[in-house]
């Protein structure tokens, strides 16, 4: 390459560069570059919690679908464990155990920036509510900040948060190396709750809510 070849080839690369970035604040493409998992939880055989006909792992489900769009509008490449009502399991023996190994499995393989599963809680006294996000400190440091942070900036949105808690005793958690975090969404147990997790105006802004929080967080980490 003589010396015009190679200062054409770096003009033309250095404006690729400009030209995306560019187009990335243009469409909002605040998580370019981004891999996040997202887990619904349960699924097929594994309702999950349960009040009168409503089951755990079809909200699960529907939130997930909602959650995946909206990441992939802002850019990241999102997958999900499942994106149908089955569970994950591959033996009939131990299938509880099956289905959640599978799941850190595929995260672990495809070492995401972030993985989110999403649950629902259930609690015998009803008064309990709100969004509530749990993580495993021992297996990635990064498990906490997520936690603290998504909290925080869900916080600026809603006062339905809860104070995110550690819990090193989940089984699938414990199998995860990629950071992330488990969301429990809200409370099925709760009339408040249980009103916003099944109407699809509520849905919205659940997820609308916790999309805020996963950009800001990646925002915050780019800008550092
Ligand atoms: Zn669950």
């Amino acid at each position: 390459m003589n010396k015009y070849k190679i200062i054409i080839f770096f003009s033309l690369f250095l404006s690729i560069g400009i030209v995306s970035k560019v187009y990335a604040s243009v469409n909002n493409y605040s998580l370019l570059g981004k891999v996040i998992y997202i887990d619904p939880g349960h699924g097929g055989i594994d309702s999950g919690t349960t009040y009168k006909n409503i089951y755990e792992k079809d909200i699960n489900l529907v939130l997930s679908q909602k959650l995946y769009k909206e990441l992939t509008d802002r850019g990241a490449t999102v997958y999900l464990t499942r994106d149908t009502d089955k569970d994950l399991a591959l033996t009939n023996t131990s299938r509880k155990r099956s289905d959640l190994i599978n799941r850190a499995y595929l995260i672990n393989k495809t070492n995401p920036d972030m993985y989110i599963s999403i649950h629902l809680n259930y609690i015998s006294n009803s008064k309990w509510k709100g969004l509530q996000i749990f993580y495993n400190s021992k297996k990635n440091k990064e498990n906490k900040i997520i936690a603290q942070k998504l909290t925080e900036y869900i916080k600026e949105k809603t006062s339905n948060v809860r104070e995110p808690k550690e819990n090193n005793t989940y089984y699938m958690y414990k199998n995860i190396t990629s950071p992330g975090v488990l969301i429990e969404v809200g409370f099925l147990s709760n009339p408040d709750d249980r009103y916003r997790l099944t109407h699809e105006e509520f849905q919205d802004v659940i997820v609308s809510n916790i999309t805020y929080g996963i950009e800001k967080y990646f925002n915050e980490k780019n800008n550092k």
